[in-house]
């Protein structure tokens, strides 16, 4: 199954905000990131896909 995580931070934490004429607007909880980008993925891909991302930073 699929999961919506913060593509800034990587948190899960995100939810949808409102859903205007061009889609669903997310907010992230924890770094305060908005917008039309989140990233879907894997649950079993979810902790490599951390990994790289807390490395880039
Ligand atoms: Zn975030």
């Amino acid at each position: 199954m699929k999961m919506k995580v913060c593509p800034n931070c990587g948190s899960k934490n995100i939810y949808a905000i409102d859903g205007g004429v061009l889609g669903d607007k997310y907010r992230c909880e924890d770094c305060g990131y908005e917008g039309m980008l989140v990233v879907e993925i894997e649950k079993e891909e979810y902790d490599a896909w951390l990994k790289e991302l807390k490395k880039e930073k």
